[in-house]
């Protein structure tokens, strides 16, 4: 199963990915957690990341391009993906084609979670991200136990630098701008799933299973 997961920041992919890959065994491959993984090591592709995603602006699709066309020579992406925040924009949609092209692939379904723009803004400052597993919280409405600290394995809590609420408006407006117009890429292949990304994670979760059946 290859799949796309398009949808705003904060509508919540990275939490559904996560359901995804257990049930289909499949891998996430997300493009926002290789540059912040690149940007932790310092790596070159980190620093040159950086001052895009501090801005909350797409790092340039060149980039995105060779980092992504690196994965896709691992074995690991044989049994299927998902990828969350890639394609963003029609370059990085072309080159998706073209790699799906050279491996004789093609995607099975684009997922699209749409959530209102108010509730985005909301969800995102109250965000909340383990350090070290990577277990994503809600303050709001998915607060840890103990405040700050991961129930699963008890490491900080932290606070990503672009989840303000000023970088959280550019994103959106990015977003609007560059990536949802990629539902015109897909809707003449028939992949596009609409899902209604409001509600609770296994709300939302059954409204996938349903759509990827
Ligand atoms: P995310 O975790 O998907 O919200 O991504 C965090 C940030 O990483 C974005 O705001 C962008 O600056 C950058 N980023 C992630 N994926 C891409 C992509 N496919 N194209 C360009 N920039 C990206």
């Amino acid at each position: 199963m290859r799949i796309v997961f398009l949808g705003p920041p904060g509508a919540g992919k990275g939490t559904q990915a996560k359901l995804i890959v257990k049930d289909y065994h499949i891998r996430q491959l997300s493009t926002g957690d290789l540059l912040r993984e690149n940007l932790n090591r310092g790596t070159e592709l980190g620093v040159k990341a950086q001052a895009y995603m501090v801005g909350g602006n797409l790092v340039p699709d060149s980039v995105i391009l060779s980092m992504v066309g690196e994965e896709f020579q691992k074995p690991e992406l044989s049994a299927g993906y998902i990828l969350d925040g890639f394609p963003r924009t029609y370059p990085q949609a072309d080159g998706l084609d073209q790699l799906l092209k050279e491996q004789n692939q093609s995607l099975d379904h684009v997922l699209v979670l749409n959530v209102p723009d108010s509730e985005l803004i909301r969800r995102l400052t109250a965000r909340r991200s383990c350090s070290e597993c990577g277990h994503i919280y809600n303050l709001v409405f998915n607060p840890p136990k103990l405040d700050g600290v991961c129930d699963h394995d008890g490491s900080p809590l932290i606070h990503r630098s672009d989840d303000t609420e000023e970088t959280v408006v550019n994103r959106l407006k990015v977003y609007q701008n560059q990536t949802k117009p990629l539902v015109d890429h897909y809707k003449p292949q028939g992949l596009i799933r609409n899902i209604d990304g409001t509600g609770d994670v296994q709300e939302i979760y059954q409204r996938i299973l349903t759509a990827l059946k």
